[in-house]
């Protein structure tokens, strides 16, 4: 046998193989609602198909996939489409759209685009005779779709009857397709409904809106909140619509529910600006897009291209990256926070998803864990919108082969043993209630008061936290609570060892040799040889030395460092900016707590019950001792800060660390300055935080001093930046 004719063989197979697995692959998608696969995998499925096919045109046949839209079920009585309904062609980069317009280019030259979002949802057919609606059908195979007129005629949008209206009489044939969708603000309520009543959860908006419409019993679709959206015409009588926008007019005058969003453009780059501003757009939307339709305006144009047996030549849809993945939940493990909540977290088989790799996702607590009815073991849907962070949306439940296992909160705290404990009756998250001395708790509480709300200490990072609440065996750990925190000593640190943990599964490793934990020290270097000597890391002499730096901070960072409950930098703020004294802070009653602007009484609560613990007080003490700032140098009555902005005019923009907007302009006016919302040439100077906009851009442009947001305190002592003197000009 030749090696073309292997090649053959193995392509043949390999044909057969994805036919087969796509052909299932659909039945569970449009026929159950419940797919196992991402879109994603299935598209990829779908791609080396075609690619196999364009290799080997002889594999193709009428009943491939490829030349397939999709299919349909016995459970509802089949119905003939008065013309076929397509399916779209996908591409996936600009470059292919670009393709696309220059295939059309002959044909179409000089005709407008029209935008408009790709609704995930899935496509129904309705039918008007004389302004009624008389049928409407799934899209099933593209000829024959499924019967669901009761369940459509309980979607509140979907007229039953034309209105008629001026310049658009009502004609006597109008046959529409459109996007029926379920609102993304409603799908968590309904999984958790579905996993109240013992149903599987569906895995995203889509197969909710597929699983809500195709239901036997219209009564059941009554419920749930379905909309729909029209997009595009089939069969016609009494109508001659000149354009793609045109029809959507008259659609609209009708009482049809058109996106309010599509638009018409010239260019190719104008159909990128769309996708670009629609990519950033996807997540403010009631419905879930997958994508941007791009269809060629003008009707005439549309019938000149015409179709292949599967899409329009007239159109394209560009889908955008996909956020969600389906991924195993290897795990859940329970984490627990600076005041001792226990989280429970997802640690899932790596994945990629919205361009990075994401291993862990929040689960919330044990209610939520519930509520979402997901299994160790399960396939589940990951979703990373933009910069958000990962979550689980649902399991597959589809997917499950019975070897899953629910959750269990765990009864004790992972980090240290005690028993968890609702904070107050009738709370739904546990807490541990070692709050002083938790390694867990008390590394998290080390963590934010050395971040940058805090003290702001380089060098004291996550890992250096952990070394420092690690138990030393046989002895104790270097810190008991953060009291010691100022006072800790080199010979301190050099003791101290971690255990080295796989990154993979987080176990520590074992040495071979000694059959032991693996561990290694965290500040110090090897003992030298010769004479056994110790010396330091350079980590751990900056740590000090950082240490040392950080104790003249403002009050409200050692207010805010603390990690008083409901006590955050805003609240810091207020009660560092009204007391200006930590003694006065601790003094203070409820009720004049309470009474200051940014405090309130649940948080006036929080710090008179924090005061009210022996090692609290300790901790102040201890910090006082050793030098850190309790006091800032308020003016007396009458007196003023120094004026370094007198006169000046000052914009604020984007987040700066430690401030709101508020307290950022407060600051600013306290220094003499004027602080204005817009900026013009006039403006002294732009503070401009992080994800600063357009005021940026304009005060680059206007030569206007851009002072960063982690310089803002340097500015308030030193006044105005000074121009660049180096400029010969
Ligand atoms: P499609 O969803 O990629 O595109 C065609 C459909 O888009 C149309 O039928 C229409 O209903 C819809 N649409 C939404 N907005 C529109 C608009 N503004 N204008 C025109 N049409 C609009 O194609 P398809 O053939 O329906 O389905 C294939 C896709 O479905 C796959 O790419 C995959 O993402 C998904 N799928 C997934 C699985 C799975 O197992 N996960 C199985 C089958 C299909």
């Amino acid at each position: 046998m030749s090696t073309e004719d292997t090649d053959f063989d193995t392509a043949r197979e390999r044909h057969e193989q994805l036919a087969a697995e796509i052909t299932e692959h659909r039945r569970r998608y449009y026929l159950d609602a419940a797919p196992t696969v991402s879109d994603a995998e299935f598209d990829r499925l779908m791609h080396e198909l075609i690619d196999i096919e364009t290799a080997h045109p002889e594999l193709k046949s009428a009943d491939s996939p490829t030349e397939q839209v999709g299919t349909f079920s016995e459970v509802f009585t089949p119905v003939r489409h008065l013309e076929k309904m397509l399916s779209l062609q996908d591409v996936f980069s600009e470059e292919e759209v670009r393709t696309w317009a220059e295939r059309v280019t002959p044909e179409a030259g000089g005709c407008a685009y029209l935008c408009e979002l790709k609704i995930d949802g899935l496509a129904v057919d309705l039918v008007y005779e004389g302004g009624r609606l008389v049928r409407a059908a799934t899209r099933g195979d593209g000829v024959t779709g499924e019967d669901v007129s009761a369940n459509v005629a309980t979607i509140a949008v979907v007229p039953q009857r034309l209105e008629p209206a001026d310049g658009f009489p009502v004609p006597s044939l109008l046959e529409v397709r459109g996007e029926v969708y379920f609102p993304v603000a409603d799908f968590t309520k309904l999984n958790e409904s579905q996993v109240a009543a013992g149903k599987a959860p569906f895995a995203n908006p889509r197969n909710a809106a597929a699983g809500s419409l195709r239901q036997k019993d219209p009564a059941g679709t009554a419920e749930r909140p379905l909309s729909f959206i029209a997009h595009g015409l089939g069969a016609l009588e009494g109508f001659v619509p000149d354009s793609q926008s045109h029809s959507y007019a008259a659609l609209e005058a009708w009482g049809l529910p058109v996106s309010p969003y599509y638009k018409l453009v010239e260019s190719v780059d104008d159909v990128f600006d769309y996708i670009h501003e629609y990519g950033g757009r996807r997540h403010d939307l009631v419905h879930q897009i997958d994508g941007i339709v791009v269809k060629l305006d003008d009707i005439v144009i549309q019938r000149r291209l015409g179709a292949t047996s599967r899409t329009p030549r007239w159109a394209v849809a560009y889908k955008f990256p996909p956020e969600e993945v389906n991924t195993r939940l290897l795990d859940i493990k329970v984490s627990i926070g600076r005041t001792g909540r226990a989280t429970p977290y997802a640690v899932l088989e790596p994945v990629t998803v919205a361009g990075s790799e994401v291993e862990f996702a929040t689960l919330h607590n044990a209610d939520q864990v519930a509520a979402k009815g997901v299994k160790i073991g399960d396939t589940v849907v990951v979703r990373k919108a933009g910069d958000v962070i990962p979550e689980i949306v649902a399991p597959v439940a589809a997917a499950r082969d019975g070897s899953e296992r629910d959750f269990a909160m765990p009864e004790t705290c992972p980090e240290c043993g005690r028993a968890l404990a609702p904070a107050a009756e009738g709370d739904v998250d546990l807490r541990c209630p070692n709050a002083r001395s938790c390694p867990g708790q008390l590394r998290e509480r080390l963590a934010y008061l050395s971040g940058r709300s805090c003290f702001d200490v380089d060098r004291m990072g996550y890992i250096a936290c952990t070394a420092l609440v690690q138990p030393l065996e046989p002895s104790e750990p270097v810190l008991r609570d953060e009291a010691g925190v100022f006072d800790l000593r080199m010979e301190d640190l050099l003791s101290i060892k971690v255990v080295v943990r796989d990154p993979d599964s987080g176990l520590p490793k074992i040495d071979p040799k000694t059959e032991r934990e693996k561990v290694v020290t965290y500040f110090a270097k090897q003992p030298d040889k010769k004479t056994g000597e110790i010396e330091p890391k350079k980590n751990a002499v900056e740590m000090l030395e950082n240490l040392e730096k950080v104790k003249s901070q403002p009050l409200w960072r050692v207010v805010n460092a603390l990690s008083i409950r409901h006590v955050g930098p805003v609240a810091a703020q207020a009660l560092a900016g009204h007391f200006a004294d930590m003694d006065r802070i601790i003094e203070a009653t409820e009720e004049e707590l309470a009474a200051i602007d940014g405090v309130g009484p649940t948080i006036a609560a929080a710090v008179k019950d924090w005061f009210t613990v022996d090692w609290h007080r300790a901790i102040v003490e201890r910090w006082r001792e050793a030098g850190v700032r309790m006091r800032d140098e308020a003016p007396e009555p009458g007196e003023e800060l120094p004026q370094t902005l007198e006169g000046a005019t000052v914009v604020i923009t984007g987040a700066i660390p430690g401030y709101t907007r508020e307290t950022a302009a407060a600051a600013v006016k306290a220094r003499g300055a004027k602080v204005a919302s817009s900026v013009s040439k006039k403006t002294s100077a732009l503070v401009a935080g992080e994800s600063a906009g357009s005021k940026y851009d304009k005060a680059e442009r206007f030569g206007v001093p851009i002072v960063a947001g982690e310089d803002f305190e340097r500015f308030l002592e030193d006044g105005l930046p000074e121009g660049d003197e180096s400029d010969p000009e």
